[in-house]
């Protein structure tokens, strides 16, 4: 793994403008399951068509009943050596920001300034009727009772605030999407980069790092590949950078 990283770190150190891409496998180390990795992925015990909006709208509890485990397990978790290092590699001015799939708020807990969670966040749900924001702290108390969790103020139904399938990206999208366009160097960090739009982003770079355990569509056009542990990987690289 030597050659790939301290080519990893003389890209990252020649870039003007590089930004991370980050997905479920930059959490996998912290105790949240991926969506796709065989044996452990969420989708081999659960059907993705449970997470669409229509199935929110169409019965919230059953929702939130199959979504408890991944919000337990997010609500205990902490950032792992990977989150550590991307923040280290921002605060030392060589990652402008970190662009998001995850829903977990990890790279805020580990230090990144600029996230941008293109796909929302756990931490957070909004009431579908009166649009009062409520924080993760209401969700868990109603799911510990077996309840959907109901606003405060209206009773209304509070929906995580968590791009579903079949719902539109939040406006974080766009912005993540003008930090892709002016960035020299994508680094990506556990991504399958199957997810659309997102997982077009990285055609936008001139000079893509990957380090994710499985293959990816991109592997081809990329000046590194790392199929290793995350954290293990970045660990490395930030010692390389002096870091
Ligand atoms: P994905 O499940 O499609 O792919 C994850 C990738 O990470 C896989 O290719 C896997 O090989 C790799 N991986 C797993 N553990 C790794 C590790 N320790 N080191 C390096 N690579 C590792 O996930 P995705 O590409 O992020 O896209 C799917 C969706 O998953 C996103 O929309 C995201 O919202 C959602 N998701 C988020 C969380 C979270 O917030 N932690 C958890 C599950 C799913």
């Amino acid at each position: 793994m030597d050659e790939p990283v301290k080519k990893a770190a003389r890209i990252l150190r020649e870039a003007k403008y590089a930004i991370a891409l980050t997905g479920a496998g930059i959490s996998t180390e912290s105790g949240i399951p991926d969506f796709r990795s065989p044996g452990t992925g969420l989708w081999e015990k659960e059907d993705p068509a449970g997470f669409t909006i229509d199935s929110f709208y169409h019965n919230p509890r059953a929702f939130y009943r199959r979504i408890l485990p991944l919000l337990q397990l997010i609500e205990k978790a902490q950032p792992n050596h990977g989150h550590k290092a991307l923040a280290l590699l921002e605060g030392s001015g060589m990652l402008r920001a970190v662009i998001t799939q995850n829903i977990d708020g990890l790279h805020q807990v580990a230090g990144s300034a600029r996230v941008f969670e293109v796909h929302g966040s756990f931490k957070k749900g909004t009431c579908l009727s009166c649009h009062k924001k409520h924080n993760l702290a209401l969700l868990a108390t109603a799911l510990e009772r077996g309840e959907a969790p109901a606003c405060s103020d209206c009773g209304g139904a509070v929906k995580p605030a968590v791009t579903l399938f079949g719902e539109e990206l939040p406006p974080a999208f766009q912005l993540a999407e003008r930090e892709a366009l002016k960035c020299d160097c994508m680094l990506v960090v556990g991504s399958s980069l199957q997810v659309a739009p997102v997982g077009y982003l990285p055609r936008y770079s001139k000079n893509l790092l990957i380090i994710n355990r499985g293959n990816t569509p991109y592997d081809d056009l990329a000046r590194v590949v790392i199929c290793q542990p995350a954290g293990e990987v970045l660990s490395l690289l930030v010692k390389e950078l002096g870091l």
